[in-house]
């Protein structure tokens, strides 16, 4: 059997713009702006193998640095992407100038054969690796497979480009031409072919990943306030129960009626609650520290778990929030709004849940309403709260 490098480099461009056209097909219309750069990602790739194979025959020198130029920005745009889905990652400025040396520098080099070949796949090699350790790199609960196979498929195409660049840069007549059927390029572009598939079901995997976050977001959010509903709290909830648990903070639980709240609705219409409770969720927002935690569990029941806080730390951020809501809702809104509060200390030791805590402080909450409603009321003992 003999490769033939030209049909495998036609054959690359092909099933790439196959690829880049089915995606787009297969996700639809509405997709998230990683996705939209995963496919522009590939569009670039495509379209820099067509370039590349077709420059020799077309018109050189444009097609090739264009091919150049385009296959850095397709790397630039997966990694764009990636970081959409992971989170910030490191080596981005890098990745920025490759975009912009690797064709300029392919271009002035381009009738010294060996600088632009061992130059510009110098350039990718390193581009590849990037994506490669972007991909696993930070580490975050992510999916872990598709990282994996994305980031394995991108190595070892790096090696094979590396290899491409230096037998080109310094051993010149084993690799005079592009096409020159040399095994380390005929084998790198056999990995690329075979990285294609590969990596096209990493995308799926991480598109699939990215649907479901979102689904399990939508459930855990209470879509008027944007606050955790009651299941999102339950969700965060275990994780700083238990890093207090560990670390043997104090814990102050807070749960939040607004009071006459239906007369609200019956005066003022149901659309002025619903603004009433956005405004409501907006301040405690801008009460609340980096690690507080607010959740909307019922029609207007909030609950906020406060680490590091004792009663007088709660105190002072209720007396705080319920003077700001006053102030607010009668800006905004054009009355005043008022709550009642029923607080819990919780000392971390033990191993009762957490809804022994909410339900202590649903019964001090229950005694606020009792006394005359805008207050703060603290159950009467600590609770033990571990993890769930
Ligand atoms: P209290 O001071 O004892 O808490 O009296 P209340 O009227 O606030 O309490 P009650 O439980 O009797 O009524 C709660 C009201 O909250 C009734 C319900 O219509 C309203 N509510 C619940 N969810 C929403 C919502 O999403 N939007 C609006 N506008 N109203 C809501
Ligand atoms: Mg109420
Ligand atoms: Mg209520």
């Amino acid at each position: 059997m003999t490769l033939d490098i030209t049909t495998i480099l036609t054959l690359t461009a092909l099933n790439l713009f196959v690829v880049s056209a089915a995606l787009p097909l297969v996700m639809g219309e509405v997709v998230s702006r990683s996705a939209r750069l995963l496919q522009l990602s590939l569009l670039s790739q495509a379209t820099a193998w067509a370039c590349m194979v077709s420059a020799e025959s077309l018109w050189d020198m444009p097609l090739s640095v264009l091919a150049i130029a385009m296959g850095s920005v397709a790397n630039y745009l997966l990694y764009l992407a990636l970081q959409g889905w992971l989170g910030p990652r490191p080596w981005r400025r890098l990745l920025q100038v490759a975009c912009v040396l690797m064709p300029v520098g392919y271009a002035l080099s381009f009738h010294h054969y060996p600088t632009r070949v061992g130059w510009a796949n110098g350039w990718l090699a390193l581009q590849f690796a990037l994506v490669a350790r972007a991909a696993l790199w930070p580490v975050t609960p992510w999916g872990r497979r598709w990282r994996h196979l994305l980031a394995g498929c991108y190595l070892a195409v790096a090696v094979a480009t590396l290899a491409r660049g230096v037998l080109g840069a310094f051993f010149t007549e084993l690799y005079p031409t592009f096409t020159t059927p040399h095994p380390v390029n005929l084998l790198a572009q056999v990995l690329v072919n075979i990285a294609m598939p590969l990596t096209t079901i990493a995308y799926l995997v991480a598109w699939r990943r990215e649907s479901e976050n979102l689904l399990l977001q939508q459930a855990h959010t209470d879509a008027l306030t944007r606050l955790p509903n009651r299941r999102g709290l339950m969700h965060v909830a275990p994780q700083l129960l238990a890093q207090a648990q560990r670390q043997q903070w104090p814990l102050a639980v807070l749960m939040l009626d607004l009071d006459h709240f239906k007369r609200v609705n019956d005066v003022h219409g149901h659309e002025a609650g619903d603004r009433a409770l956005a405004l409501f969720a907006d301040v405690i927002r801008s009460c609340l520290r980096d690690n507080d935690v607010a959740a909307r569990i019922g029609g207007e029941e909030f609950v906020l778990l406060l680490p590091h806080t004792d009663a007088q730390g709660a105190a002072l951020l209720d007396a705080r929030l319920r003077s700001l809501l006053h102030t607010q809702s009668t800006r905004v809104l054009g009355w005043p709004l008022n709550y009642s509060a029923g607080l819990v200390l919780c000392t971390v030791t033990g191993d009762n849940p957490l809804e022994a805590a909410l339900q202590q402080a649903d019964q001090a909450l229950y005694r606020a309403k009792a006394n005359g409603r805008g207050q703060l009321c603290q159950a009467h003992a600590p609770t033990d709260v571990g993890q769930d």
